[in-house]
């Protein structure tokens, strides 16, 4: 039996991914990978991956044993190429951890690895679909404004900082609109149903 078929969910910020991908993860049991909750994990659990950082930013990446993340900021903030080398190490572990993480997996018909990032990152090349998630800007701002309670400039900075909906939908294999006029479980029993179509097709 070949490897576990590896579907990437993204989509920005506030457009519904972390949603729809719990909604099959509930109705169909399907294994859901959060790379942004596993790369927070990896960059203060991982040996290899914490001397990286240390020999890339100093000793101060890390106090008491844990990540230092307002020094790692400040380092990184107005420095793109210790940005990209920090990204690079941070980025290419999560992978690795992904793929071994998806082998427990072998009898279910697919896993998600769900990532804000998984195109700006790369990941969307180790996937065998690329789902998109859109919602119109204007529910995403006011969404997150409620979920995160920030404000409606800090939302609009961070959508800034993401790709556009236009980049990701040039990678996108199936999009998912999730803008609230449809119920979630009905938006993932046909996500589920173009998924199984799919990867099968390729
Ligand atoms: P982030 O990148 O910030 O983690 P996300 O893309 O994972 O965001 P979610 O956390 O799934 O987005 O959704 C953001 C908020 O919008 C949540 O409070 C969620 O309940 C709501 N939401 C998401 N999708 C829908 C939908 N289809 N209908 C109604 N509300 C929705």
């Amino acid at each position: 039996m070949g490897a576990v078929k590896k579907i990437g969910v993204t989509g920005g910020i506030g457009s519904g991914k972390t949603t729809i991908s719990t909604a099959l993860e509930s109705l169909y049991n399907i294994p859901i990978y959060s790379a942004d909750d596993n790369a927070k994990r990896i960059m203060s659990t991982d040996e290899n991956v914490k001397s990286k950082i240390i020999d890339l930013l100093g000793e101060e990446s890390f106090l008491d044993n844990k990540l230092n993340r307002s020094y790692i900021s400040s380092k990184v903030f107005n420095d793109k190429s210790l940005l990209t080398q920090l990204n690079n190490i941070v980025h290419k572990a999560v992978m690795s951890d992904f793929i071994l993480w998806s082998d427990n997996f072998k009898n279910s018909p697919y896993v998600i690895c769900e990532a804000a990032i998984l195109i700006e990152s790369g990941w969307d090349e180790f996937m065998d679909m690329v789902v998109v998630v859109e919602a119109p800007l204007d529910t995403r701002i006011s969404r997150v404004i409620k979920r995160d309670n920030l404000t409606e400039q800090q939302v609009r900075s961070r959508i800034a900082s993401q790709l556009s909906d236009e980049e990701r939908r040039k990678k996108a294999d199936y999009i998912v609109c999730s803008d609230g006029a449809n119920d979630v479980n009905e938006l993932a029993k046909q996500l589920n149903t173009a998924i199984n179509t799919i990867i099968y097709q390729k």
